[in-house]
């Protein structure tokens, strides 16, 4: 069975050249295995790669804001819906090349997410895909990180909080996958992730972490005990730092993919079975 690849992340965190770089990654294997892309960004202008479905072909965007009345986001959260309502059409296509006995059967599914993270992890149809993909395939969350805007310890808290709200939204196997290593290497955050005296340290260093009698400022406590959390979710993923650009550590990046396979049959398929 095909591995289903959710791209996940902030708006410009590298998601859709992300997806390039998987795409011609597994094309450059040997044998070439052409990965099965799924554009869900209906905003987006062009995609560097060819999708395989694309939500652009159902719904036109800029047609659904005029016809609703809507702004942007709007637009793109009701094309996101209207293709939902699609959805077991799009599964149905993929179960067919997944064991298709003519072509080359497809080992990886890649979703591309819309720009704006929250459009696809806080709606109804985000969850619905999320959830239909899942209970067909081994299902992976790749979780795209800005590494040079997220040097700074309060943000790169705030990005791995979000990243755990996700963890525990969807339960997957989930990959934090640093981005842009071409520009910034991401050896602080695997420090920070696994020393948690270092990340205070980084903290306690940073600017107003003390108040004007020296005492530790209130955003600076919230965010010691806030990474005690953090300690707990780190322990619950892989990390990979990547460069879509150059197309370093995409190897490494796949080695968890796999991983990440064996972790669903062993932890999320029984659960789901227990739900059913
Ligand atoms: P998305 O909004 O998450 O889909 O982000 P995009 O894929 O559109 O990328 C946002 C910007 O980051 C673009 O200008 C990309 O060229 C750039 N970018 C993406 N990945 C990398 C990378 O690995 N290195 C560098 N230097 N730039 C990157
Ligand atoms: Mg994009």
């Amino acid at each position: 069975k095909p591995i289903v690849i959710i791209t996940i992340g902030m708006a410009g965190s590298g998601k859709t050249t992300f997806v390039q770089r998987m795409n011609s990654y597994l094309n450059s294997l040997e044998p070439p295995q052409a990965p099965y892309v799924l554009n869900l960004d209906p905003a987006v202008t062009s995609t560097p790669f060819d999708a395989n479905i694309d939500i652009r072909d159902t719904v036109n965007y800029k047609e659904v804001m005029k016809q609703y009345n809507l702004g942007p986001n709007g637009g793109i959260l009701t094309a996101l819906n209207l293709f939902t309502t699609k959805f077991d059409q799009v599964l149905g296509l993929i179960e067919k090349r997944a064991d298709n006995l003519r072509q080359a059967a497809i080992s990886h599914v890649i979703l591309d997410t819309p720009g704006q993270i929250e459009i696809f992890t806080w709606s109804a149809s985000g969850a619905i895909i999320t959830d239909a993909v899942a209970s067909s395939f081994p299902t992976v969350v790749a979780y795209i990180i800005d590494t040079p805007r997220t040097t700074a310890p309060a943000t790169f808290m705030s990005n791995m909080l979000y990243a755990c709200s996700i963890l525990y939204k969807t339960k997957l196997p989930f990959i934090l996958v640093f981005n842009k290593t071409d520009v910034e290497r991401h050896d602080f955050a695997l420090e920070w992730m696994t020393d948690f005296e270092a990340f205070q340290a980084a903290l306690a260093n940073h600017a107003n972490s003390r108040d004007s009698e020296g005492e530790p400022t209130y955003m600076n406590s919230l965010m010691n005990s806030m990474s005690l959390v953090l300690d707990e979710f780190y322990k619950h993923l892989k990390a990979v730092g990547v460069s879509s650009l150059t197309g370093d550590g995409m190897k490494e990046f796949f080695e968890a993919v796999e991983a990440s396979r064996e972790e669903y049959e062993k932890e999320y398929l029984p659960e789901l079975e227990r739900v059913k």
